[in-house]
């Protein structure tokens, strides 16, 4: 039997709640399926660990995880560690050494959920946001001097190159033509941004040509926000930098009910390195500890983790066990208006995977 090997990485505050409810439902579901099973490993890194250790994975953290099938993890950042340290030294330490460069993320309503935008229709807000996870806005080119002194300055250097615009763009516009729509919209901002903007503007243009049966067109980004709430419908697949589709994505997950359902993958399409599976919400220290954090965004995660890996009939079932559990409203925790714990949701998927409840 097929054994996978899974490296859990809850890090900070919910994220070892969701993290916790995602491992169970997982092996809930391997057992199930009989077809293959799931080693987790599970590494303690984060802001506790740095309290401890002046960093937030050891030194060699990446080669101990560099043979595992994939990576679940929870989230980084705690309310007294500075958020660029928590960042840089824990997610981003592990997306930008492991090339993880196309970042998806769904967003649906799911049955039994209604979206802020209430004349919607489930069909109608159906998307996937391409997030450019390599380079960018995030790069971490840029310097700061005469801290402290009138003269201080500092700066963020974006950092576009051809060959990680055409392998955004070219996944981008793969994973529109494989969709029901063949429909991208690329996003921009090339009238203010007048340098890389406009080379990336450039590039989609000329591999859209490799892809003539997807239809394709491009928005400033600031439109785009209009777009995605007085149009949803007219949108499929979308296509955006680093930091635009950061902000789109948060955006998107509000108008599909709650940024506790939003999932993501952060994806190394050639697969010479694992590829890292996350809800996209972060700590949210005003909820941590209490039991009622929504796991619905960490299952969803190891949907797409499983369909990575292969195991479409497994992801299928998860996705289905997702959908009942949400359908109905005993099910869904405060932050979708209701009262449910993270640990009543985590069993009614649970439930539902062993087919109770069907
Ligand atoms: P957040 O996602 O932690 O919280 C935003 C709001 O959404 C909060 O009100 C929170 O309660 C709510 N929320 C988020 N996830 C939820 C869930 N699963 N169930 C119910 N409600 C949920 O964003 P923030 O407040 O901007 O950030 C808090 C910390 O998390 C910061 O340190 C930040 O840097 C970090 N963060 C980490 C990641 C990551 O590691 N990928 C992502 C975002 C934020
Ligand atoms: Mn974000």
């Amino acid at each position: 039997m097929k054994t996978y090997k899974i490296a859990a990485i809850p890090g900070d505050g919910i994220g070892t709640e969701v993290i916790a409810a995602g491992v169970e439902a997982l092996q809930a579901l391997a057992k199930r399926e009989g077809a293959f099973a799931f080693k987790v490993d599970h590494f303690d890194w984060g802001s506790a660990y740095y309290k401890k250790h002046g960093r937030m994975m050891p030194a060699d953290g990446r080669d101990q995880i560099r043979h595992h099938d994939a990576i679940l993890f929870g989230s980084a950042g705690a309310p007294d560690v500075p958020d660029h340290i928590t960042l840089w030294g824990l997610r981003l330490a592990i997306c930008q050494p492991f090339d993880q460069y196309a970042n998806v993320r769904p967003t649906r309503v799911l049955p039994g959920i209604t979206s802020p935008l209430r004349k919607v229709e489930a069909k109608e807000l159906d998307w996937v946001i391409v997030r450019e996870n390599s380079e960018g806005e995030y790069a971490g080119v840029g310097g700061r001097v005469h801290q402290g002194s009138p003269l201080e300055a500092a700066t963020d250097v974006s950092v576009f190159t051809r060959a990680g615009v055409e392998r955004i763009m070219r996944f981008a516009f793969h994973l529109a033509q494989s969709r029901p729509r063949k429909l991208l919209t690329v996003v921009t901002k090339s009238n203010a941004q007048r340098h890389a903007m406009v080379m990336w503007d450039e590039i989609a243009t000329e591999i859209s040509a490799e892809f003539k049966d997807v239809n394709w067109d491009k928005m400033l980004v600031d439109a785009m926000t209009m777009r995605m709430v007085m149009r949803p419908e007219t949108i499929d697949t979308v296509v955006a930098t680093n930091l635009h589709a950061d902000i789109l994505s948060d955006l998107a997950a509000a108008l599909a009910g709650s940024l506790g359902i939003a999932p993501t993958a952060n994806l190394n399409p050639e697969k010479v390195y694992p590829s890292m599976f996350e809800p996209i919400h972060g700590s949210a220290f005003d909820i941590m500890g209490k039991g009622i954090a929504n796991p619905i965004g960490t299952f969803w995660s190891a949907v797409m983790m499983l369909e990575h890996l292969g195991e479409v009939s497994a992801a299928g079932r998860l996705m289905n066990a997702i959908e009942r559990v949400t359908s109905d409203a005993r099910f869904h925790t405060p932050d979708l208006g209701g009262k449910a714990r993270t640990a009543e949701v985590t069993a009614a998927v649970i439930d539902a995977i062993h087919g109770a409840n069907a």
